[in-house]
């Protein structure tokens, strides 16, 4: 099945299949931007966002184990959930700004 969505300005855009025993296996690309703070300089600025994606969704609990996928537990399959978490671990990835990476750039030469 063909999956789309949106949310705020990240979409995920792929293909979802449903297993046997029930986990959902969504193949896809996010792409958009996330807004996202700068570890040094603490400003807000738009971070592009476009990677591959393979995630497994499963019920909790959960105890296998997937080096192929990302796992995610959810009760109930919400595919809006998932591109909040992920903008969310954006967010808390190590983000620098243009102007601070120029900054170190320039420190090392
Ligand atoms: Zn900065």
């Amino acid at each position: 099945m063909k999956v789309k969505k949106t949310f705020e300005n990240l979409t995920l855009e792929g293909d979802s299949v449903k297993n046997k025993d029930g986990s959902i296996v969504i193949t896809g690309k996010l792409t958009g931007s996330v807004k996202v703070e700068c570890v040094k300089c603490l400003k807000e600025f738009d971070k592009e966002i476009d990677e591959d994606v393979k995630f497994k969704v499963v019920q909790p609990p959960y105890d296998g184990f997937d080096d192929e996928y990302d796992i995610i537990e959810q009760e109930k399959y919400d595919l809006e959930e998932i591109l909040k978490s992920e903008a969310e671990s954006i967010k808390n990835d190590y983000n620098v700004c243009e102007s601070c990476q120029k900054e170190d750039f320039n420190k090392e030469f």
